[in-house]
């Protein structure tokens, strides 16, 4: 970690489209500062369609007292508007940016701005110096769009050789996957910290669509599983919130140097998932 050694445990969200979804996120803040992470993280649209969305967020929740990281990418941004942004985070204080290269939104064409994660950290390093700790996202499962898990370890390298100071990890549900790729990427030099980003099962339609797009992998055991519990929402998210529970407690035992909650929003499986790992007394 750039200024602390000790493990980081931090909260995801994303911009909500509506005012309801605002206010009901606001609750969701609330209930998760209680727990003091390290950090929350807003997520960015490629295609800039979120620019403002996450800018808000970022802003009301770091006034409100949080620390909180924009994830940021060149989608839909020429460098101008890209360095205004940054410098506007810079004079509010925030110091942490995830740096991606995101995914394009269907209808964007030609990508025009379409630019990878590592030439935006090095864009960073240009105008703003060492200013911000930079994270970056990496796969254990390898990138859908990789040919080869050392070609998507060679573009994670390139990332870190432009100055990210950690990465956080897509999710996963195989804690060896994780394990042996933070292995390989020692093997390769990279000796940032890799934080292993945790997805909690609420609901298993959404989350199949979910892995099926960004390559991560629901082992079989844990798919026929899911798949019994029908309409039972309640049962699914309990079961869940165990096999997300006992995940997290291999990999912290395993040396981990934090956990990346993806909340989606929601405060309920992620604060029993917390709460069962004891984590408020690593503070
Ligand atoms: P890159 O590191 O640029 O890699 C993209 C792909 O291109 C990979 O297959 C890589 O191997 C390959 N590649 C990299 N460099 C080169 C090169 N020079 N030449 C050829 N191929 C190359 N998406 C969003 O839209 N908004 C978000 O806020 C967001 N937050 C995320 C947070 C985390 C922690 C993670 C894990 C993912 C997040 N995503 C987000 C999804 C992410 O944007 C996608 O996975 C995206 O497809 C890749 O982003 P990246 O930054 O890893 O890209």
């Amino acid at each position: 970690m750039s200024k602390t050694d000790r493990s980081q445990f931090s909260f995801e969200f994303f911009p909500p489209r509506t005012a309801a979804g605002e206010a009901k996120l606001d609750e969701v803040h609330a209930e998760l500062a209680q727990l003091k992470p390290d950090f929350f993280s807003v997520t960015y649209g490629a295609g800039g369609s979120t620019k403002e969305g996450t800018r808000q967020i970022v802003l009301r929740y770091t006034e409100l007292g949080s620390t909180v990281a924009p994830h940021l990418s060149f989608g839909g941004l020429d460098e101008d508007e890209l360095q205004r942004l940054l410098q506007s985070y810079k004079e509010k204080g925030i110091s942490r940016i995830v740096a991606l290269r995101g995914d394009m939104p269907s209808g964007m064409g030609a990508a025009s701005q379409h630019r990878y994660a590592n030439e935006l950290v090095e864009f960073i390093r240009r105008v703003t110096g060492d200013y911000f700790h930079i994270d970056v996202a990496c796969y254990p499962e390898v990138h859908p769009q990789s040919a080869t898990y050392k070609a998507d370890v060679d573009f994670f390298k390139r990332k870190v050789d432009a100055g990210a100071n950690s990465a956080i990890t897509q999710y996963f549900y195989n804690a060896d996957a994780y394990f042996r790729f933070v292995e390989y990427c020692a093997s390769r030099e990279i000796s940032i910290p890799i934080v292993p980003g945790i997805m909690p099962i609420t609901n298993y339609a959404n989350l199949a669509r979910f892995s099926a797009n960004c390559g991560a992998e629901i082992p079989q055991w844990l798919e026929h599983r899911l798949s019994t519990f029908g309409d039972d929402a309640e049962g699914l998210r309990n079961f869940g919130i165990d096999v997300v529970t006992r995940l997290c407690e291999q990999l912290l035992a395993g040396g981990a140097p934090g956990l990346h909650f993806y909340s989606m929003n929601l405060a309920k499986s992620v604060t029993q998932i917390w709460n069962n790992l004891s984590l408020s007394d690593r503070r």
